[in-house]
Parts: C-alpha cells; sequence; structure tokens
C-alpha cells in the first residue's frame, strides 16, 4: 500500500459521515442541474489556454471528458455511505491520476482546472436559496471534497511520475548492466587469485613487501578508486567498499612489519583478518552483480525482448514525441494461434524454443528504432516509429508471412513445426493517453482471432470508435 493511502482514506471517511449526509444532499440538489453549465464553463476556460489546448485537441477528449466530467462532479457530491461505495470513489480518483500521468499533463494543469471547478461550484452554491447556515456548511464541504480530490489525483500522479523516472534512469543503465555483473564476476576472481597468491608466497617463504604489488594497484583496487564512483553512485555499497580497500591497505602495512619480524604468529592473525576482509569484499561484489542482474530484468530472461517494465516508458516518450513532431507511431499486438496445442504435442520446453525463435524473428523484421516486448506468455507488442495506418498493415503482414513460412526447431534437431500468429495493428491517432491505442490494438487483434486466425486486423479508426471504445 503507498504510504499516503491510509491516511487519505480516513479523510474521505470523515467527510462522507453520517452527519454531512444532509449537507451532501444540500449540495447535490443545488449543484447537478448546474453541472452541464459548470463543465462548458470549464471548457471554454480551457480551450482558450495554449497548454491545455494540447491535451484536448482531441475528438475522443472532447467528447469523453465533457460527459466524465460532468458525472464526475455529481459522484464527487452525491453521499456515498458504503465503505465499498468509498473505496470505489477513492480508486476512480487514483485512476484519474494514473491517466494524467499517462497524459504526461502537467500538474499545474490540473490545479489549474480544479480550481475554475471549485470557483464554479462555490458560485452556484452562493446564488442558490440556502439559508446563510446552510451555505456555510455547504461551501465548506463542497471545498473540503474538491481539496482532498485533488491532492489524491495528484500524489497518485506524482507516484507514476517518479516510478516512470526511474524507469528512464534504469533503461539507460540498462545497456551496460549486463557487461558490468561480468565486470564483477571478473573482480571476484581477481581478488581470490591476488590472495591466493599472497598465501602461496607467505607460506613458500618468498613474501617480499616492497616487491610484492599493492591491493591499490591490482584490478580490484584500480576498479574501487577508478571506476566505482561511476557505477555505484548513491548506493551505499560504494562506502562499503572503498573501506574494505582501506581495511586491506592497513592489514597488508601491518603483514609488512610482521614478516620483516618474523612473527608468526602475528602473521598468521594479520592473514587470518586480511582474509576476512578479502571475503567480505567478494561478497558485497557478488551482491552488487545479483542486484544488477535483477535490475537487468527489465528484459524477459527467455527472449531478452523488453518485458512489460519499460512498455510504458517507452509509450509515454512515443507519445510526447509524436504530439511535439507531428509524426504517428503504431502499435502492434501479436499473439500466437493455438499455442496451447504447440505446447500439449511438443511440451513445454519446445514451446519455449518456438518463444525464443520468434523473438527472433519479431527483432529481425523491425527497424532499429522500433520496440519489441513480450508483454505476455505468448503475445508481444511491437511499437513502431513514424508509421501509419499503410506502413503498420504492411510491416504486421511481412511478419506473419515470414512465421507461417518459417520452420522452428525443436530440441529434437530432426522435428520443425510450422506456426501461425495472429496480429492487430493501430496507429496512435494524436490521443493523449496511449493506452488508448493498445485497446485499439488489443481489439483489433481479438477480432483477427474470430475471423480465423493467421491474419492482420487493423484497428477500425474512424472517429466513430474513439468515443465507443474508450471512457476516461
Ligand atoms: P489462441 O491464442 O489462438 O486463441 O489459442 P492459444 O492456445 O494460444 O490460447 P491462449 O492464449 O489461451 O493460450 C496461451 C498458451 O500459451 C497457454 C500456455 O500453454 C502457453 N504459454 C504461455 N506462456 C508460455 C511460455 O512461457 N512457454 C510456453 N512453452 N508456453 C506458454
Ligand atoms: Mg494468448
Ligand atoms: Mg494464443
Amino acid at each position: 500500500m503507498k504510504s499516503f493511502e491510509s491516511l487519505h482514506k480516513q479523510t474521505l471517511k470523515e467527510l462522507y459521515s453520517q452527519k454531512n449526509k444532509p449537507v451532501f444532499e444540500q449540495i447535490l440538489a443545488v449543484i447537478e442541474p448546474h453541472s452541464e453549465a459548470i463543465v462548458n464553463y470549464f471548457y471554454r476556460l480551457l480551450l482558450n489556454n495554449t497548454v491545455a489546448i494540447k491535451f484536448l485537441n482531441h475528438d475522443a477528449v472532447k467528447n469523453r471528458v465533457r460527459v466524465t466530467l460532468a458525472r464526475w462532479l455529481i459522484d464527487s457530491f452525491t453521499y456515498h455511505a458504503t465503505i465499498e461505495e468509498l473505496e470505489r470513489y477513492y480508486q476512480y480518483q487514483c485512476e484519474i491520476g494514473h491517466i494524467h500521468a499517462r497524459m504526461d499533463l502537467p500538474m499545474s494543469l490540473s490545479n489549474y482546472g480544479m480550481d475554475i471547478i471549485k470557483s464554479q461550484v462555490l458560485i452556484v452554491l452562493k446564488n442558490s436559496m440556502l439559508e446563510r447556515d446552510e451555505l456555510a456548511d455547504a461551501m465548506i464541504l463542497a471545498i473540503q471534497v474538491l481539496d482532498w480530490t485533488l491532492v489524491v489525483i495528484d500524489e497518485s500522479y506524482e507516484h507514476d511520475m517518479v516510478i516512470n523516472e526511474k524507469n528512464v534512469q534504469a533503461l539507460k543503465m540498462n545497456v551496460s548492466a549486463h557487461n558490468l555483473a561480468f565486470d564483477y564476476e571478473r573482480l571476484c576472481t581477481s581478488l581470490s587469485e591476488w590472495m591466493r597468491n599472497l598465501l602461496l608466497l607467505i607460506a613458500q617463504n618468498k613474501y617480499d613487501a616492497g616487491a610484492q604489488s599493492t591491493i591499490r594497484h591490482s584490478n580490484f583496487g584500480l576498479w574501487i578508486s577508478h571506476k566505482a564512483h561511476l557505477f555505484l553512485t548513491g548506493r551505499p555499497e560504494l562506502t562499503t567498499l572503498v573501506t574494505l580497500l582501506d581495511n586491506i591497505d592497513e592489514e597488508m602495512r601491518e603483514l609488512a612489519v610482521v614478516t620483516r619480524q618474523k612473527n608468526e604468529t602475528a602473521i598468521e592473525d594479520t592473514l587470518e583478518r586480511l582474509n576476512t576482509v578479502v571475503s567480505k569484499s567478494i561478497w558485497v561484489l557478488s551482491h552488487i552483480a545479483k542486484d544488477m542482474m535483477e535490475e537487468e530484468n527489465g528484459r524477459d530472461p527467455l527472449t531478452h525482448l523488453f518485458n512489460r517494465r519499460y512498455l510504458e516508458t517507452v509509450m509515454r516518450h512515443e507519445t510526447s514525441y509524436s504530439l511535439e513532431h507531428g509524426v504517428l507511431f503504431g502499435v502492434v499486438m501479436i499473439d500466437i494461434d493455438f499455442f496451447k496445442r504447440i505446447n500439449d504435442i511438443y511440451g513445454h520446453e519446445n514451446g519455449d524454443r518456438i518463444l525464443e525463435q520468434l523473438a527472433e524473428i519479431l527483432s529481425q523484421q523491425v527497424r532499429a528504432g522500433d520496440f519489441v516486448f513480450r508483454v505476455g506468455g505468448e503475445e508481444f507488442l511491437i511499437a513502431l516509429a513514424d508509421v501509419d495506418q499503410l506502413v503498420i498493415y504492411r510491416v504486421a503482414e511481412k511478419i506473419r508471412s515470414v512465421v507461417e513460412r518459417f520452420k522452428f526447431r525443436l530440441n529434437d534437431k530432426e522435428i520443425t513445426v510450422s506456426i501461425t500468429i495472429s496480429l492487430g495493428t493501430a496507429i496512435h491517432n494524436r490521443h493523449p493517453d496511449f493506452n488508448y491505442t493498445i485497446k485499439l490494438a488489443d481489439e483489433a487483434l481479438a477480432l483477427a482471432k474470430e475471423g480465423g486466425r493467421n491474419k492482420v486486423v487493423a484497428a477500425d479508426q474512424s472517429p466513430a470508435t474513439y468515443s465507443t471504445t474508450y471512457s476516461l
């Protein structure tokens, strides 16, 4: 649960407490007949706002949001009596925040919108026939409810934006995460070799403190001093490793002294301490490597395609690029036909072999700037930059026919199998919420399945479908 959730739910329960029920009823009776006028006023102002216009400049949004906003207003002032209704209302506000985040709507804009609504609600209340005391109660409660709503919308928005920002950073690092994990393994090996070598020299009485290269000049020392700060910024392991390197240095100075004195017991004690510090360093390094591999998990381990984790980051980028540069992008949803049957006949492991090869085909068939995701067991999504309805259809059709003709190899090298896939395409039509495009492609895919499979279906993107298939 998000940390702010329980506090907000508590406040919500207090707002919709039994004693406020008559006040809610009075507000609703006054506001409901004016809800359409309030929404119209809201739109007139926003359509004159240069920032807002970018987000409203779409028929689907224009038509939907008008209806949704009026409904939301009435919902907010309807007395919610049960915990279930309050929970639903709370989740609804969170969802609005998620939608704003997906649209990359500036927070200042949703605050501005809420200000307009609040002032209109208060004006309508003021012009009503409510008695002085009733009016005061109604105004106070209306302000409290709208303020609460805005806080929840904003916090849910911020929560999404922070996650998105983290993923953007992780995506940048991801390219090198695998190499880094490899680096760590080499460092661990080099450190244990260094220790083994030292023990050997001591055992053979060949240890010469002056001639022995110091830990600072070993791979491990060089890496800590020069590279670690680049990769481990902000991680507690960085400080730990620097301290451990200092400790090794100290023990080595001690070792030089005690070997010169030929103090056997002291030599043994020092070596033991040294061994502990070195083991700890190896443990810390392998711990980091494991962490980095987990971060690497933004990739699907079987196919090495991106998994869902980066879907939102990529789609958000494509959406804002498209809105800014006026180029379109498209989404292809792919699902293997009768894959359950393939698993049943050839076994799950062979099913996996097919998934790997299909992933390879998909990656080969797209351009360098496109993204291929594995979004489900045998479901894939391709985000293609700079395409139109015709181009995306051609790409999808090409993929379909390449897959149809491909002989998939199984674990038993003698056997090959053929499979087919169904595909649904949709073009991002400048709708600021990218989920809309994915949903259209998904629906087109369902039609391809219904239509007999091994087919490409393009989403019907005539304006009429916007309002029926999408609701904010
Ligand atoms: P259709 O899509 O054409 O309607 O039929 P289907 O048999 O593919 O239907 P469905 O989507 O219901 O089943 C998907 C099957 O894919 C279920 C499961 O056996 C298989 N599957 C999902 N993930 C994996 C995976 O990671 N490896 C393997 N081998 N099989 C998987
Ligand atoms: Mg499926
Ligand atoms: Mg399937």
